[in-house]
């Protein structure tokens, strides 16, 4: 189990399955009222996605 928190205030909004959750679910904070949009398979991470940066040689060297 999981648990799913507010994005905004961290409150706990509710614990799920790693696979409970099939699609798209919005569910506003009981707290703060945010309304948190969580997708399953990147799930429940507040974090914006930041694709790594990688040279285009692969080379390591200064
Ligand atoms: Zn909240």
């Amino acid at each position: 189990m999981r648990n799913v928190r507010c994005g905004s205030c961290r409150a706990l909004l509710f614990r799920a399955r790693q696979n409970a959750i099939a699609g798209d679910i919005e569910i506003k904070c009981r707290r703060c009222g945010t309304l948190n949009h969580l997708r399953p398979y990147e799930p429940f991470s507040d974090r914006p996605e930041r694709p790594k940066r990688t040279n285009a040689c692969g080379s390591s060297f200064p």
